[in-house]
């Protein structure tokens, strides 16, 4: 488990990627810009989170399968508040509570259009 702690900002409403074609769901665009900027053929199986919920002493490995790019971005944000894509499921996707830590072996893409491949 890494140790920095990220919050789900929840950003897939608002913004919009340019990697994600015009009538495809927004959290399926945001999953497309992971795989293209990783340069990946598909999602790795599991979610890339440990979670602790509210009431939680410790994080906890989540081993649903990963379904959508959730946007995190760190909890303290004392170094920078850039906001990443990582593969998720759909209840850590939908959770605005909880904490998060990323598993070992998860790879970030930077969640800005930016960074978009065409
Ligand atoms: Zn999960
Ligand atoms: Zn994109």
């Amino acid at each position: 488990m890494q140790s920095t702690v990220w919050i789900n900002c929840g950003g897939s409403s608002k913004r919009k990627c340019k990697c994600s074609k015009k009538n495809m769901p927004k959290p399926h665009g945001w999953s497309l810009h992971w795989k293209k900027i990783k340069r990946k053929k598909k999602f790795p199986k599991y979610c890339s989170f440990y979670v602790k919920k509210p009431g939680d002493k410790k994080f906890t490995k989540c081993i649903n399968e990963a379904e959508l790019g959730a946007h995190i971005r760190r909890k303290y944000k004392s170094l920078n508040n850039n906001q990443y894509i990582v593969p998720a499921c759909k209840s850590c996707n939908n959770s605005k509570k909880w904490s998060f830590k990323l598993k070992n072996n998860v790879k970030k893409a930077r969640a800005v259009t930016t960074y978009c491949k065409k």
